[in-house]
Protein backbone atom coordinates (compact mmCIF):
# COMPACT_ATOMS: atom_id res chain seq x y z
CA UNK A 1 0.00 0.00 0.00
CA UNK A 2 1.26 3.59 -0.99
CA UNK A 3 0.82 5.12 2.51
CA UNK A 4 -1.24 8.81 1.94
CA UNK A 5 -0.71 10.61 5.33
CA UNK A 6 -1.46 13.89 6.61
CA UNK A 7 -0.50 15.88 9.67
CA UNK A 8 -3.78 18.10 10.83
CA UNK A 9 -2.96 21.18 13.11
CA UNK A 10 -5.03 23.76 14.27
CA UNK A 11 -3.75 27.06 14.17
CA UNK A 12 -4.72 28.11 17.78
CA UNK A 13 -1.24 28.71 18.86
CA UNK A 14 2.74 28.25 18.02
CA UNK A 15 3.95 24.79 17.37
CA UNK A 16 5.84 23.36 20.27
CA UNK A 17 8.17 20.03 19.81
CA UNK A 18 4.65 17.21 20.12
CA UNK A 19 3.72 18.89 16.98
CA UNK A 20 7.33 18.62 15.15
CA UNK A 21 7.19 14.83 16.61
CA UNK A 22 3.56 13.83 15.21
CA UNK A 23 4.56 15.69 11.97
CA UNK A 24 7.85 14.13 11.72
CA UNK A 25 6.24 10.39 11.81
CA UNK A 26 3.24 11.04 10.03
CA UNK A 27 6.13 11.94 7.52
CA UNK A 28 8.03 9.30 7.63
CA UNK A 29 5.21 6.53 7.64
CA UNK A 30 4.51 8.08 4.33
CA UNK A 31 7.54 7.52 3.30
CA UNK A 32 9.42 8.22 -0.12
CA UNK A 33 7.06 6.66 -2.21
CA UNK A 34 3.70 7.80 -0.76
CA UNK A 35 2.26 11.20 -0.37
CA UNK A 36 2.10 13.56 3.00
CA UNK A 37 -0.57 16.07 3.45
CA UNK A 38 -0.93 18.95 5.29
CA UNK A 39 -4.30 20.48 6.88
CA UNK A 40 -5.06 23.02 8.65
CA UNK A 41 -8.14 22.30 11.11
CA UNK A 42 -9.16 25.59 11.93
CA UNK A 43 -12.87 25.54 12.05
CA UNK A 44 -13.12 27.02 15.48
CA UNK A 45 -12.98 30.75 14.21
CA UNK A 46 -12.98 31.81 17.76
CA UNK A 47 -9.51 30.03 18.61
CA UNK A 48 -7.47 29.58 15.42
CA UNK A 49 -5.56 32.85 13.78
CA UNK A 50 -4.49 33.56 10.34
CA UNK A 51 -1.25 34.43 11.83
CA UNK A 52 -0.59 30.60 13.54
CA UNK A 53 -1.35 28.86 9.98
CA UNK A 54 1.58 31.06 8.19
CA UNK A 55 3.46 30.03 11.16
CA UNK A 56 2.83 26.08 10.71
CA UNK A 57 4.35 26.87 7.09
CA UNK A 58 7.50 28.48 8.52
CA UNK A 59 8.02 25.94 11.39
CA UNK A 60 7.41 22.84 9.31
CA UNK A 61 9.32 24.02 6.35
CA UNK A 62 12.10 24.73 8.45
CA UNK A 63 12.17 21.57 10.13
CA UNK A 64 12.43 19.97 6.29
CA UNK A 65 9.32 18.79 5.49
CA UNK A 66 7.49 18.71 2.49
CA UNK A 67 3.81 18.51 1.83
CA UNK A 68 1.45 18.48 -1.07
CA UNK A 69 -0.22 22.03 -2.21
CA UNK A 70 -2.75 22.71 -2.05
CA UNK A 71 -3.05 22.79 1.80
CA UNK A 72 -6.89 22.17 2.71
CA UNK A 73 -7.69 24.78 5.07
CA UNK A 74 -10.63 23.73 6.60
CA UNK A 75 -12.41 27.02 7.23
CA UNK A 76 -12.43 27.42 3.66
CA UNK A 77 -14.90 24.51 3.17
CA UNK A 78 -18.22 25.22 5.72
CA UNK A 79 -20.59 24.42 3.18
CA UNK A 80 -18.68 20.96 2.60
CA UNK A 81 -19.73 20.13 6.13
CA UNK A 82 -23.20 21.30 5.75
CA UNK A 83 -23.74 19.07 3.02
CA UNK A 84 -22.44 15.89 4.91
CA UNK A 85 -24.43 16.95 7.32
CA UNK A 86 -27.76 17.40 5.49
CA UNK A 87 -27.33 13.79 4.42
CA UNK A 88 -27.35 12.21 7.45
CA UNK A 89 -30.05 14.62 8.81
CA UNK A 90 -32.15 13.89 5.61
CA UNK A 91 -31.26 9.96 6.76
CA UNK A 92 -33.05 10.56 10.17
CA UNK A 93 -29.54 10.75 11.75
CA UNK A 94 -29.15 14.09 13.86
CA UNK A 95 -31.27 16.17 15.53
CA UNK A 96 -31.43 19.75 16.97
CA UNK A 97 -30.47 20.17 20.49
CA UNK A 98 -31.40 23.74 21.55
CA UNK A 99 -29.83 22.86 25.50
CA UNK A 100 -27.62 25.29 27.32
CA UNK A 101 -24.44 23.51 29.26
CA UNK A 102 -26.31 24.34 32.14
CA UNK A 103 -29.50 23.04 31.34
CA UNK A 104 -27.63 19.88 30.53
CA UNK A 105 -25.84 20.18 33.79
CA UNK A 106 -29.01 20.17 35.94
CA UNK A 107 -30.73 17.19 33.96
CA UNK A 108 -27.25 15.17 34.39
CA UNK A 109 -27.55 15.96 38.19
CA UNK A 110 -31.57 15.23 38.25
CA UNK A 111 -31.08 11.97 36.58
CA UNK A 112 -28.22 10.55 38.34
CA UNK A 113 -25.80 8.08 37.06
CA UNK A 114 -25.07 9.47 33.83
CA UNK A 115 -22.68 7.38 31.67
CA UNK A 116 -19.41 9.09 30.71
CA UNK A 117 -17.10 8.78 27.33
CA UNK A 118 -14.10 10.34 26.07
CA UNK A 119 -15.91 13.85 26.47
CA UNK A 120 -17.25 13.33 29.80
CA UNK A 121 -21.29 12.56 30.75
CA UNK A 122 -23.17 11.48 27.74
CA UNK A 123 -26.37 13.85 26.91
CA UNK A 124 -29.00 12.77 28.88
CA UNK A 125 -31.24 12.91 25.39
CA UNK A 126 -33.76 15.82 26.43
CA UNK A 127 -33.84 17.55 22.87
CA UNK A 128 -34.23 13.50 21.53
CA UNK A 129 -37.87 13.47 21.88
CA UNK A 130 -38.94 16.51 20.97
CA UNK A 131 -41.70 16.87 18.41
CA UNK A 132 -41.15 17.75 15.06
CA UNK A 133 -43.46 20.77 15.84
CA UNK A 134 -41.59 21.73 18.88
CA UNK A 135 -38.51 21.55 16.66
CA UNK A 136 -39.81 23.60 14.19
CA UNK A 137 -41.37 26.31 16.06
CA UNK A 138 -37.95 26.98 18.15
CA UNK A 139 -35.70 27.20 15.19
CA UNK A 140 -38.59 29.25 13.26
CA UNK A 141 -38.31 31.42 16.69
CA UNK A 142 -34.32 31.93 16.24
CA UNK A 143 -33.12 29.91 19.00
CA UNK A 144 -29.62 28.42 18.50
CA UNK A 145 -28.85 24.68 18.54
CA UNK A 146 -26.16 22.29 17.99
CA UNK A 147 -27.02 19.18 15.89
CA UNK A 148 -26.44 15.44 17.95
CA UNK A 149 -25.98 12.37 16.48
CA UNK A 150 -29.11 10.19 17.62
CA UNK A 151 -26.41 7.16 18.50
CA UNK A 152 -28.85 4.77 19.25
CA UNK A 153 -30.57 5.16 15.73
CA UNK A 154 -26.92 5.38 13.95
CA UNK A 155 -25.79 1.83 15.33
CA UNK A 156 -28.76 0.45 14.27
CA UNK A 157 -28.74 1.46 10.69
CA UNK A 158 -24.76 0.75 10.71
CA UNK A 159 -23.91 -2.23 8.66
CA UNK A 160 -21.98 -3.61 12.03
CA UNK A 161 -20.34 -5.18 13.92
CA UNK A 162 -17.46 -2.44 13.13
CA UNK A 163 -14.14 -2.67 13.49
CA UNK A 164 -10.67 -0.52 12.73
CA UNK A 165 -7.27 -1.15 12.69
CA UNK A 166 -4.88 0.35 14.68
CA UNK A 167 -0.69 -0.10 13.30
CA UNK A 168 0.21 0.07 17.12
CA UNK A 169 -2.81 -1.45 19.29
CA UNK A 170 -3.62 -3.95 16.56
CA UNK A 171 -7.48 -4.96 15.42
CA UNK A 172 -10.11 -3.00 17.48
CA UNK A 173 -14.16 -3.58 17.63
CA UNK A 174 -15.78 -0.13 17.11
CA UNK A 175 -17.35 1.38 19.93
CA UNK A 176 -18.85 4.48 18.80
CA UNK A 177 -21.52 3.81 21.77
CA UNK A 178 -18.67 5.20 24.10
CA UNK A 179 -19.90 9.01 22.75
CA UNK A 180 -23.74 8.77 23.55
CA UNK A 181 -25.21 11.45 21.34
CA UNK A 182 -22.07 13.18 19.63
CA UNK A 183 -22.86 16.82 18.61
CA UNK A 184 -21.48 16.88 14.95
CA UNK A 185 -22.53 20.34 14.43
CA UNK A 186 -21.93 22.74 17.63
CA UNK A 187 -23.99 26.40 17.89
CA UNK A 188 -20.89 28.37 17.61
CA UNK A 189 -19.76 26.27 14.81
CA UNK A 190 -21.70 24.97 11.90
CA UNK A 191 -19.60 21.72 12.22
CA UNK A 192 -17.34 20.31 14.75
CA UNK A 193 -13.73 18.03 14.72
CA UNK A 194 -15.49 14.68 14.43
CA UNK A 195 -17.27 15.42 11.25
CA UNK A 196 -15.00 17.76 9.44
CA UNK A 197 -12.22 14.90 9.88
CA UNK A 198 -13.87 12.17 8.97
CA UNK A 199 -14.98 13.35 5.53
CA UNK A 200 -11.51 15.42 4.95
CA UNK A 201 -9.77 11.72 5.59
CA UNK A 202 -12.13 10.61 2.79
CA UNK A 203 -12.11 13.63 0.53
CA UNK A 204 -8.03 14.04 0.32
CA UNK A 205 -7.96 9.79 0.23
CA UNK A 206 -6.28 9.33 3.39
CA UNK A 207 -5.37 5.86 3.87
CA UNK A 208 -2.81 6.30 7.00
CA UNK A 209 -4.53 8.35 9.71
CA UNK A 210 -1.46 9.26 11.91
CA UNK A 211 -2.20 11.03 15.34
CA UNK A 212 -1.37 11.61 18.43
CA UNK A 213 -2.98 8.75 21.06
CA UNK A 214 -4.74 11.32 22.90
CA UNK A 215 -7.41 10.62 19.92
CA UNK A 216 -7.47 7.32 20.14
CA UNK A 217 -10.95 6.91 21.34
CA UNK A 218 -12.56 9.25 18.65
CA UNK A 219 -11.39 6.42 16.12
CA UNK A 220 -14.06 4.11 17.33
CA UNK A 221 -16.57 7.15 15.85
CA UNK A 222 -15.27 8.28 13.09
CA UNK A 223 -15.16 4.59 11.96
CA UNK A 224 -19.01 5.09 12.85
CA UNK A 225 -19.33 7.98 10.36
CA UNK A 226 -17.19 6.32 7.36
CA UNK A 227 -20.11 3.63 7.56
CA UNK A 228 -22.98 5.67 7.87
CA UNK A 229 -21.48 7.79 4.86
CA UNK A 230 -20.01 4.66 3.02
CA UNK A 231 -16.48 6.11 3.32
CA UNK A 232 -13.19 4.13 2.70
CA UNK A 233 -12.12 2.87 6.20
CA UNK A 234 -8.13 4.06 6.53
CA UNK A 235 -5.69 2.22 8.62
CA UNK A 236 -4.45 4.24 11.43
CA UNK A 237 -1.44 4.45 13.60
CA UNK A 238 -1.91 6.38 17.03
CA UNK A 239 1.60 7.66 17.81
CA UNK A 240 2.49 7.57 21.67
CA UNK A 241 3.05 11.31 22.77
CA UNK A 242 6.35 13.01 23.64
CA UNK A 243 6.85 14.27 26.75
CA UNK A 244 9.35 16.36 28.47
CA UNK A 245 11.62 16.10 31.47
CA UNK A 246 8.88 16.94 33.74
CA UNK A 247 6.99 13.76 32.03
CA UNK A 248 4.19 15.76 31.27
CA UNK A 249 3.22 16.09 27.43
CA UNK A 250 3.87 19.45 25.40
CA UNK A 251 1.18 21.62 25.01
CA UNK A 252 0.47 25.10 23.30
CA UNK A 253 0.34 26.99 26.82
CA UNK A 254 3.92 25.74 27.47
CA UNK A 255 5.33 28.63 25.31
CA UNK A 256 9.08 27.99 25.78
CA UNK A 257 8.46 25.09 24.04
CA UNK A 258 7.43 26.33 20.88
CA UNK A 259 9.57 25.45 17.67
CA UNK A 260 10.43 29.16 17.41
CA UNK A 261 11.66 30.01 20.33
CA UNK A 262 13.68 26.85 20.06
CA UNK A 263 15.06 28.48 17.02
CA UNK A 264 15.09 31.94 18.00
CA UNK A 265 17.98 30.82 20.71
CA UNK A 266 19.99 29.36 18.17
CA UNK A 267 18.99 25.88 18.02
CA UNK A 268 18.94 23.89 14.69
CA UNK A 269 16.59 21.65 12.99
CA UNK A 270 18.58 18.78 13.27
CA UNK A 271 19.22 19.48 17.16
CA UNK A 272 14.93 19.99 17.82
CA UNK A 273 14.70 16.51 15.30
CA UNK A 274 16.89 14.98 17.95
CA UNK A 275 14.59 16.02 20.79
CA UNK A 276 11.75 14.13 18.84
CA UNK A 277 13.66 10.95 18.27
CA UNK A 278 13.73 11.61 14.46
CA UNK A 279 16.98 12.57 14.28
N1 LIG B 1 -6.60 19.05 14.59
C1 LIG B 1 -6.37 18.08 15.61
C2 LIG B 1 -5.43 18.64 16.65
O1 LIG B 1 -4.73 19.61 16.39
C3 LIG B 1 -5.77 16.79 15.10
C4 LIG B 1 -6.70 16.06 14.27
C5 LIG B 1 -6.28 14.69 13.79
O2 LIG B 1 -5.09 14.45 13.56
O3 LIG B 1 -7.16 13.89 13.59
O4 LIG B 1 -5.40 18.11 17.74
Amino acid sequence: MTAITRFAPSPTGFLHLGHAASALFSAKQAGPDGRFLLRIEDIDQTRCRPGYIDAIYEDLGWLGLQWEEPVRIQSQHFSDYQQVLDRLTDAGLLYPCFCTRKDIQSEIERIGNAPHGPDGAHYPGTCRNCSKSERAGRMAAGESYALRLDMGRALRQADGPLSWYDRKAGKQDATPEIFGDVVLARKDTPTSYHLSVTHDDHLQGINLVTRGEDLFFASHLHRLLQELLSYDVPEYHHHGLLTGPDGKRFAKRDKSKTLRSMREEGMTAVEVMALTGFA
